[in-house]
């Protein structure tokens, strides 16, 4: 694994024109901003023109592991080799500035280019299987019953390395026209942020069993 304030190389995919000075490229801000949010977007050209697929992901080191079905169309894509292109969002707030064109959002988002490969070796897809698992709730791996050798099989873990990435983070108030401030409408902006309500017991629940710590008090590891 780099060294957290490694700096990964800009290539021509990662470039940012548009704000660069949003954009940093050190491994640091780039994991703590994968490791907040539990949701990717994965696109992958199956040929039949461009698709974005929600997911679950992982990460380990420096490597992003999503799984889905054996079938599953976008991972089999990836497993053969198709370029593809992930990107991980955070919604921090809402930017309301006097003039709708000067609207924005506070937000940290990651994307990352490369190519997957396939994971066949067993241990290495069960701990994949226990990060993507520990990345939505952490500490749940150890408490859930592991895959059996069967539901291995019919998963399918990639292993996507995270060498070409870029993230771009926007903070802080409204950027209006001068001319604009001194009209009579509201501006500033409204931090947003993931709150669970408390969980709700499957009836099932044998008695005596509790409410495990990270379920109570779900949240996401803030960096901010
Ligand atoms: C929640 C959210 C809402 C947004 N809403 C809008 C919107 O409505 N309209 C709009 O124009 N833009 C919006 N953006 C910004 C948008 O993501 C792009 O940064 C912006 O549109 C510039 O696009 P471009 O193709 O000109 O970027 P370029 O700067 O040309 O992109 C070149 C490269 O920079 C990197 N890059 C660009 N954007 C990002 C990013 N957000 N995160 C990480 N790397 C990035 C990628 O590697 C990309 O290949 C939003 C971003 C977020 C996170």
């Amino acid at each position: 694994m780099s060294d957290a304030s490694s700096e990964l190389e800009i290539t021509a995919r990662t470039q940012i024109r548009r704000k660069p000075d949003r954009g940093h490229y050190d491994l640091a801000t780039i994991r703590a901003i994968l490791d907040e949010a539990f949701l990717c977007h994965v696109s992958v050209d199956l040929g039949s023109g461009p698709v974005i697929i929600p997911m679950a992901f992982g990460r380990v080191d420096d490597d992003i592991y999503l799984h889905g079905a054996a079938g599953n169309a976008l991972l089999r894509a990836i497993a053969r080799g198709s370029d593809l292109c992930v990107a991980v969002t955070l919604t921090d707030g809402l930017v309301l500035a006097r003039s709708a064109f000067h609207h924005s959002m506070n937000y940290r988002s990651v994307v990352v280019f490369g190519t997957g490969v396939q994971v066949d070796d067993v241990d290495e897809k069960r701990r994949a299987v226990d990060a993507i698992v520990d990345h939505v709730i952490a500490g749940r791996s150890a408490d859930a019953r592991p895959p059996t050798d069967a539901e291995l099989r019919a998963t399918l873990v990639v292993r996507i390395a995270i060498s070409e990435a870029s993230a771009k983070v926007r903070t802080g108030g409204p950027i209006d026209d001068d001319d604009d401030l001194a009209l009579p409408i509201w501006g500033g902006h409204i931090p947003l942020r993931m709150v669970a309500d408390a969980p709700i017991a499957d009836p099932d629940v044998p008695p005596g069993v509790a409410v495990p710590p990270y379920a109570i008090d779900y949240r996401r590891v803030s960096s901010v």
